[in-house]
């Protein structure tokens, strides 16, 4: 019997701990190369050579038009709004990761003067230098500065 309430416990911390239902469209995951044509939004080529158009809000744009970042392979998360269009989520949800090497990292920008990590490139907000690109260790990449 002990392990019988052991186990509703469990369920009804499950059902609770549950997501309310999203209104939002079902979320995705999408993995391709990050295409940079001039003149055009970024795009994503898939293994499967399909083409799909990026979006973003504008740090997730600085991200994706980062001439450093063309060519990489890249995993997006966050939900298509046509079949060939893709909204990444925002930036502060950690939802672009490079594979490099068989390893999965996080895109982060940093600044040597300063110390300060960003996830957007530009010039750092402090020094006024331009950041430097730094693939990092997820687990890693999202500590304090
Ligand atoms: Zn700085």
């Amino acid at each position: 019997m002990k392990t019988f309430g052991v186990l509703l416990i469990g369920m009804a911390v499950a059902l609770t701990a549950r997501p309310a239902p999203a209104a939002e469209p079902a979320s995705a995951i999408i993995r391709g190369k990050l295409t940079q044509d001039p003149d055009k939004s970024p795009c994503l080529v898939t293994r499967e050579g399909k083409r799909i158009a990026l979006e973003g809000d504008e740090p997730t744009r600085g991200v994706l038009k980062d001439k450093r970042l063309a060519g990489v392979d890249l995993e997006l998360k966050g939900h298509f709004t046509a079949p060939d269009s893709f909204a990444v989520d925002h930036i502060h949800t950690k939802s672009m990761y490079v594979y490099k090497d068989g390893k999965k990292l996080a895109i982060t920008y940093w600044c040597d003067v300063c110390s300060i990590r960003t996830y957007s490139p530009g010039i750092c907000w402090c020094c006024q230098q331009e950041t430097a690109l730094d693939l990092r260790d997820p687990d890693k990449a999202f500590d304090k500065p």
